[in-house]
């Protein structure tokens, strides 16, 4: 193992930069050569490369996104796309991967170690945190709390104004960011796709909530949520079954992909990139770094991207005992 290539792939996260400098500086330590390759897949099949050395990393630990940027890749999903990927590795004289990202770009590393036999390493680089194996993905710390200093600011005009809100957060189809931020928000109900609450029993709560008093609420709806058909729809229903509630609609969006990246992710992320570069050079590969209990982990990719680490109920249950 000479040359170690990086790339980041699907949406960014914030802390992919603080994985790419862990990987490059890692590799410098070793003595091995690394190259970056620029815009995911996409930069393996168009040959957008560079070589990366210690200085090349500087001042990008405290910054959002990825240096190396990213790019969904859809030449890449055909056997074509991937043998030109594999082509322009030997060309590279590139020996092992490391793919940072979410389950897509993982699928697609896979299929690089089936089809063509070469090594890779995947760093769990989503918000969602929808990966088997890993407690914590990089840049879901940093959105949890992007989301929960927006959630925080909308309550303030919720007061003033005696609203419901109802925040819909991202987490594809899991509910991960909309459970940890409602809990950390007060939230008055947290709907995630994980577990159906129903509308019912959602509009008994907000009754329930309003004869003890309370003269504003928010709910946090999670983006694969199906209580409603969307959020939009949802906060329509419930204006028709509770006339009196003043409702609005807040999509957070893409802020929550944003901003620079907590203390969390940014040693996250040195963790990880650092044995993902060492587990490449032990010759073990196919394979996702994670953390569990402050504990690296190591879970086979086809694992990594068939599970989701089980949604922790209990905070559902105590969110419900602070809002009664
Ligand atoms: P996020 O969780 O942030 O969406 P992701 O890695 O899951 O990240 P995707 O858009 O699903 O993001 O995948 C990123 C890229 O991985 C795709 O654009 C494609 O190049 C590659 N990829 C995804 N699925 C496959 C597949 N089935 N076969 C080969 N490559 C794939």
């Amino acid at each position: 193992m000479k040359t170690i290539g990086v790339l980041t792939s699907g949406g960014d996260s914030p802390g992919m930069n603080s994985a790419i400098r862990s990987v490059v500086r890692t590799c410098a330590h070793y003595d091995k050569k690394c190259i970056g390759i620029v815009r995911g897949f996409s930069g393996l099949i168009e040959n957008n490369t560079k070589i990366l050395n210690t200085r090349s990393v500087r001042g990008i630990i405290n910054r959002g996104g990825t240096f190396l940027y990213s790019a969904r890749c859809e030449e890449f999903k055909t056997k074509a796309g991937r043998s030109q990927a594999h082509e322009n590795l030997k060309k590279a004289e590139i020996d092992g991967l490391i793919v940072i990202g979410g389950d897509g770009s993982f699928t697609g590393a896979m299929l690089l170690e089936k089809e063509f036999g070469f090594p890779v390493v995947g760093i769990p680089g989503t918000i969602d945190n929808d990966l088997f194996g890993t407690t914590h993905t990089l840049g879901y710390d940093t959105a949890l709390n992007t989301v929960m200093d927006a959630i925080d600011k909308i309550r303030d005009t919720a007061i003033s104004h005696h609203r419901l809100f109802l925040v819909e957060v991202m987490g594809a189809d899991a509910g991960y960011i909309a459970l940890n931020s409602g809990l950390a928000i007060g939230a008055q109900e947290i709907l995630i796709p994980e577990v159906n609450m129903s509308f019912d029993n959602l509009i008994n709560s907000l009754k329930t909530s309003k004869k003890s008093g309370k003269t504003s609420s928010i709910i946090v709806v999670a983006e694969g949520d199906k209580t409603g058909k969307n959020v939009f729809d949802l906060a329509s229903k419930i204006e028709d079954t509770l006339p009196r509630y003043e409702t609005r609609v807040s999509v957070l969006g893409h802020i929550q992909r944003g901003g620079s990246p907590t203390c969390f992710d940014r040693v996250l992320g040195t963790q990880l990139g650092v044995r993902a570069v060492e587990s490449l050079i032990e010759n073990n590969h196919g394979l996702m770094i994670g953390i569990n209990s402050g504990k690296i982990t190591f879970t086979p990719l086809n694992k990594a991207i068939k599970g989701k680490t089980k949604i922790n109920k209990e905070l559902l249950r105590m969110s419900k005992i602070m809002n009664t």
